[in-house]
């Protein structure tokens, strides 16, 4: 397994990311031959928000430089709502 960048915490997920529709890492929509990244953990006060996250396999394979993902927190992908899969709260 390559070395890959440290997994976010699940609270600083985008809505995708945390729904699984994005890479936790590179934060593209995610299509075909997504792949467990493992799991993000985080606490929302006595809330456990850990859960599963995927990575596209361009990220899987060959990661990209620490923080990347970082620089796409501000982009959040709302624009599904789906009313499924609860998702961070506001
Ligand atoms: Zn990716």
């Amino acid at each position: 397994m390559p070395d890959r960048p440290p997994l976010p915490s699940a609270l600083d997920l985008t809505r995708a990311q945390f729904d699984g529709w994005a890479c936790v890492w590179c934060g593209m929509p995610l299509r075909k031959g997504a792949v467990s990244a493992g799991r993000a953990e985080g606490m929302l006060g006595e809330h456990d928000m850990s859960i599963e996250v995927y990575a596209c396999p361009a990220c899987a394979i060959a990661p990209r430089t620490p923080g990347a993902w970082v620089a796409l927190r501000g982009r959040r992908d709302d624009g599904s709502p789906t009313g499924e899969g609860g998702g961070l709260p506001s």
